[in-house]
Order: structure tokens, then C-alpha cells, then sequence
């Protein structure tokens, strides 16, 4: 279980009655936390000495299990003494502004209750030390019991464990980058030194010997476990034997390197008779990173994002084809194959049609209706000397007509604000064709995700103005310039 760690502030200055006072407290908010948040939340030692901090600091860092660190000031808790800790420490930060006590006692409150419910001043000192060391920290303020302060905690949580797996990712590519495509190519040396991902090639001769050794038997048990999922209307049960074989192949080269994601390209295919098509779609609903053509970033994205979302309704996905109806205009998304049935509503069905490039075998795949809903679409672009995350928000519809000849998975949807600012907009901060599309998180998941990295995120949503939003990019262009 994923740990927060809540640290909670103060000084020996108010004497050991008022100490013990706060560790009674602090011990009911955590159960109260406990039970409320879907996160262990660990209590630590009372922070009253500089000494302290630095030890829950070092400790929090050697931890595999602390996702994150929650600092709430329940006195005043000089800030001098948070300099080392605060120094050192590399999980994700919280800052928690609350009290206590809910209400003012106006019949009882005296100097003892207002020494012991200092939070007012005490998490000012302690928001001027962060702003002062520059630290990149998500402020929640409210009052501890309510849902909305728990919800922002919540997000932030969800964010810091995508954190955690994105700092330990490695991401496996078959094949180089689509030739000549640059929004998904980029430095994957700057990627690992920013990110933490690990990106490295391998043979798709490699991934052939895995094919090669895969058994009938295995492929006979996993062709039963498509048949009992999803709906198979077609005859070529070898295509589909092929891609089952691919994906038993795909899992064990996974596995052993321990990889997260990982990407292939329609270029090179050497050895293969088909595009993994329903393999990969497989493969991302168990959990997986992957982008297509080469596209590491999106793969990574992928993996962290699904990480984030507990695997539920996140996608890879591409902006495809438009509807330019006047007043109903509308983005279709699919990808000529791998779009992953976690965002599909209704029946699933597996086929198998040619497809019309790279010259192979026709490939079996899932072919879905997209989900309706509120949803984001996330690109990771990379701009020579830093990280752009843009992060649209999208309204996705039901799919006004059948569309009996596309052979692909599809989702529509409209852009926020609207159709021609929201696409305008995209297009101005550069974003890609492939992004993440997920019901399951919202741009505020994903700005505290930025932020635990401090890389500029650009929201395209409801509140957006084009002309301001064009300012504000070329704005950080002339601060941010190489
Ligand atoms: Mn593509």
C-alpha cells in the first residue's frame, strides 16, 4: 500500500502540555484520513526540532513506499529549523493549510486555545520558506473534515504515485522513431535526466525469438479467454492466433526487462507478418505503456497516466478525422489500430482487415464504440530545451451514426472551449496527433503532475482565451529561451 506521510509541525516554545495536545490531534486526523483517502496515511513523530525534520526527510527519501509528504503547521514551528529537510527532500510535497478546531469557542477561547490552534500564522512562516527555497509544493486549504479539502488531497495523491512510477520507468522501443515524424521524436538523454524514464532500443529480431517460442497450447488458452470477453466476427481465427502469439511474446519481453511501456513502428517489422494490432490493445488494457510509431513520450505518458487512473478509461489515442459541420463541429479519434478498449462503451468485437500501409499480413483487432463523457487529452511535447505538457478538456459524445466500414476502435468528441479556439489553441502550443485520453483524470491530476516535475503545463479548457493563451506562450518562450 502507497504511504502519504503526514508531518505535522510545531516548537518546544508552548511546553510539553501543548505538544502532547497536538500529537492527540494529529493522531485523529490520520485515522480520520485513513479512513476517507485510498492511501495509507503515516503518521510521523511530531516535527519540533530541526533534527527531527531532517531524519523524516531522509527517511521519507530511502522509502520505497512514501509516495509523497504532507506538512500541516498545527503552531508556529519555526521555519529555519525546515531548511535542511526541506533541502533534501524528493517526494512530491503537499502543504495542508487547516485548523483543528473547525469554529472559533467565542465562550471559551482564551490565550492557551490560541497558542494551540496557530495554523493561521504558523503555515504562514512555513508557506514563506517553501516560496523562499523555490519548492514545488500543491497548497490545499480548508477545513481537514471536508470533502473538497479531501478531494484535492486525493488528486494530488493520485498524482504522486503517477510520479513515483514515472521516476522508475523504463520504456522499451522496437524499432526506431516513424522516419522523419518530430513531434513524437525528441532527447532521450534530457527525458531520463528530467523524467527518470529509461528509454532504450531492442531488436525486433529480439521480440521474433520471444514469438518463435511461444507454445499452441498457450495460444489456445488465450484464444479462449478472447472468446469469453469479447465478440469474434470473423474466420481468420489465424490472424487472431498470430496476435495472441504476439502478446504472450510482448508480456514475457516485459516482464523479464521489467519495462512499463513500449513502443513499435509499422516501419520495421522485420520477421513479423502483422502490426500487433489486437496484441497491443491487449497489452495496454493489462496496464502498459504504448505509443506507436516510435512515440516514447506518449508510451511513457501512457503508462504513468493509467498508473494514476487505477488503469481505468485511459487511452492512447490520435486526433483523426474531423466533422466541419457548421455549429456541431467534432474531433474523431482512433489510430489505424491500437486504440485500448478500457475507453470502449458496449460490445467489443475482434476482426480482421487489411491495412493500408506497411505491406503486411491484414491484422485482427478490437473494434469499439468510444465512451461518452468529460475527459482530457495529454500531450508531452519536447521543445529542444524543455518539457511542454498540454492538456486539453474535452467533451466526448455518442457516436451520432453507425460507421459500418471503419475498421478501427473510435472515439468523438468536442474540444473545450469550443471546437475552433480549442483546436486553434492546440495547435499554438504545438501539441501532437497522439495523446492520452482519460475519463479518469482531470487537468488538475495532471498540473499537479507538472508541477511535482516543474514543467510548464498548458490547460486548454473552459476558461480558455486564444489570444491570452498565445500570450502567455510567448510570454515563457522570451523567459524560458535556449
Ligand atoms: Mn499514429
Amino acid at each position: 500500500m502507497k504511504q502519504l506521510w503526514f508531518v505535522i509541525g510545531s516548537q518546544h516554545l508552548y511546553g510539553d502540555e501543548t505538544i502532547k495536545q497536538v500529537a492527540v490531534h494529529a493522531q485523529e486526523m490520520s485515522e480520520y484520513f485513513n479512513e476517507k483517502l485510498p492511501y495509507e496515511v503515516v503518521l510521523k513523530p511530531v516535527a519540533t526540532t530541526a533534527d527531527i525534520i531532517t531524519s523524516i526527510m531522509k527517511e521519507a527519501n530511502a522509502s520505497d513506499e512514501c509516495i509523497g509528504i504532507i506538512t500541516w503547521m498545527h503552531t508556529f514551528s519555526p521555519s529555519k529549523m525546515w531548511i535542511t529537510g526541506l533541502n533534501i527532500i524528493e517526494k512530491p510535497i503537499l502543504h495542508l493549510h487547516t485548523q483543528y478546531n473547525e469554529k472559533i469557542p467565542y465562550d471559551s477561547i482564551d490565550m492557551d486555545f490560541m497558542n494551540l490552534n496557530q495554523s493561521a500564522h504558523g503555515d504562514r512562516e512555513h508557506g514563506f520558506i517553501y516560496a523562499r527555497m523555490r519548492k514545488n509544493r500543491k497548497v490545499v486549504a480548508g477545513y481537514w473534515k471536508d470533502k473538497e479539502t479531501l478531494a484535492q488531497i486525493e488528486i494530488w495523491a493520485k498524482a504522486a504515485y503517477g510520479y513515483q512510477v514515472s521516476k522508475n520507468l523504463k520504456v522499451c522501443r522496437f524499432g526506431d522513431n516513424m522516419r522523419d515524424v518530430a513531434v513524437t521524436d525528441g532527447n532521450r538523454v534530457s527525458a531520463e535526466v528530467k523524467f527518470g524514464w529509461s528509454v532504450n532500443y531492442y531488436a525486433v529480431g529480439d521480440l521474433v525469438d520471444e514469438i518463435n517460442k511461444v507454445t499452441d497450447a498457450e495460444v489456445d488458452a488465450l484464444i479462449e479467454e478472447y472468446r469469453a470477453k469479447y465478440t469474434i466476427v470473423t474466420d481468420n481465427i489465424d490472424s487472431i492466433r498470430e496476435q495472441a502469439k504476439y502478446e504472450i511474446a510482448l508480456k514475457r519481453f516485459m516482464e523479464r526487462g521489467n519495462f512499463g511501456a513500449y513502443t513499435n513502428t509499422f516501419e520495421d517489422l522485420h520477421g513479423m507478418k502483422q502490426l500487433p494490432g489486437l496484441a497491443s490493445q491487449r497489452m495496454m488494457e493489462q496496464g502498459y505503456g504504448f505509443g506507436a510509431e516510435g512515440d516514447w513520450k506518449t508510451a511513457a505518458m501512457l503508462r504513468v497516466m493509467k498508473a494514476m487512473a487505477g488503469g481505468e478509461k485511459t487511452a492512447f489515442m490520435e486526433d483523426y478525422t474531423y466533422h466541419l459541420e457548421k455549429g456541431n463541429e467534432m474531433i474523431l479519434g482512433a489510430h489505424m489500430l491500437e486504440v485500448c478498449p478500457t475507453v470502449a462503451k458496449g460490445e467489443i468485437k475482434i476482426d480482421v482487415q487489411p491495412l493500408g500501409i506497411g505491406g503486411k499480413e491484414p491484422p485482427a483487432r478490437m473494434i469499439f464504440d468510444g465512451e461518452q463523457g468529460e475527459a482530457i487529452a495529454v500531450s508531452l511535447v519536447d521543445l529542444g530545451n524543455r518539457y511542454r505538457l498540454i492538456v486539453a478538456e474535452v467533451s466526448c459524445v455518442d457516436i451520432p451514426e453507425k460507421m459500418p466500414h471503419l475498421p478501427v476502435a473510435g472515439v468523438m468528441w468536442k474540444p473545450y472551449p469550443n471546437f475552433h479556439d480549442g483546436v486553434k489553441a492546440w495547435l499554438l502550443a504545438g501539441g501532437a496527433h497522439h495523446t492520452v485520453l482519460s475519463f479518469a483524470l482531470t487537468k488538475e491530476h495532471m498540473i499537479d503532475f507538472a508541477r511535482m516535475y516543474g514543467i510548464e503545463c498548458v490547460v486548454i479548457g473552459k476558461d480558455t482565451d486564444v489570444n491570452t493563451l498565445e500570450k502567455e506562450l510567448y510570454l515563457t518562450d522570451l523567459i524560458l529561451k535556449d
